[in-house]
């Protein structure tokens, strides 16, 4: 399980300050969500989480140790990310794919997958119900399949801390439950440490434990749910200004747009 450290964290392109001085933690085995406007800077912050990008100034720990320390593969043994974009390698099978989240397990000659390493791709293929479609290229598959076979990929590095970049943006709205729900059940079922960024606020809201609104750059709410959908702040942030009601089920704060006066 990792627990996550954000201190300080400053990210500039060029004379462009794209984050400024970010802080926050996740705890370990949380469910913690990035909010904000197109361009406030969330993929950036998510890149700089797993290592990808170089803050500018700042620091971020997983498990007291800094990121920029720890050495690619062990990093790639118990972080994972899913891209809205990054769609798995064209031209493999389903199968295929989900043995590809085996490779960092592999020592440096390539060594053959083990026994663990196939009875955990069998897993995966029954709990996310690709076993009908194992033998075909993901090119042959729909938006919501081929998610599905990017999460099956991830859960087969069995990572510690998940990173998901709008994983449910292309999906309708049963692809999108189903995708949260599965996140949920893994995360909770592993302890596992989740940071997404997602643009459904009413999605956040009933999945996530914690959400953090960005706006240009900088946190402008944290907290439960219920403190971060307010209807003062969303308008501030996004320029339109919701209705907030409770789930009818859960209670999650919800919102609902009213129109704009264009
Ligand atoms: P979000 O994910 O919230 O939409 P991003 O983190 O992708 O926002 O981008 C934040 C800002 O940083 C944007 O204005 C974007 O153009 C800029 N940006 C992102 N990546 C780069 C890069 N590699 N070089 C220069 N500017 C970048
Ligand atoms: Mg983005």
């Amino acid at each position: 399980m990792v627990k996550v450290e954000v201190t300080q964290l400053s990210k500039s392109y060029g004379a462009r300050e794209v984050l400024s001085e970010i802080s926050f933690h996740v705890e370990r085995g949380e469910w913690f969500c990035i909010l904000g406007p197109n361009g406030s800077g969330k993929s950036t912050l998510l890149h700089t989480i797993s290592g990808v990008e170089r803050p500018t100034a700042g620091e971020v720990h997983l498990d007291d140790r800094p990121v920029q320390r720890i050495q690619r593969k062990a990093l790639a043994k118990s972080l994972a990310v899913l891209h809205q974009d990054a769609l798995p390698p064209l031209g493999f099978t389903v199968r295929e794919v989900i043995e590809m989240g085996r490779y960092p397990f592999q020592n440096w000659l390539g060594r053959e997958p083990g026994e663990d390493d196939e009875q955990m791709v069998e897993r995966i293929l029954d709990w996310l119900k690709l076993r009908p479609m194992e033998g075909r290229t993901v090119d042959a598959l729909s938006g919501g399949e081929r998610q599905r076979v990017a999460l099956g990929k991830a859960m087969a590095q069995e990572p510690k801390l998940l990173l998901l970049d709008e994983p449910t943006t292309f999906l309708d709205i049963g692809y999108q439950v189903d995708m949260m729900d599965r996140i949920r059940k893994w995360q909770q079922e592993c302890g596992l440490t989740v940071i997404s960024v997602l643009h459904d606020l009413n999605l956040a809201a009933q999945y996530c434990d914690r959400l953090m609104l960005l706006q240009s750059g900088s946190i402008v709410g944290i907290g439960k749910p219920e403190d971060v959908m307010e209807a003062g702040l969303l308008e501030r942030v996004y320029g339109t200004r919701p209705y907030v009601m409770a789930h009818p089920d859960n209670g999650a704060p919800q919102i609902l747009l009213g129109r704009g006066d264009v």
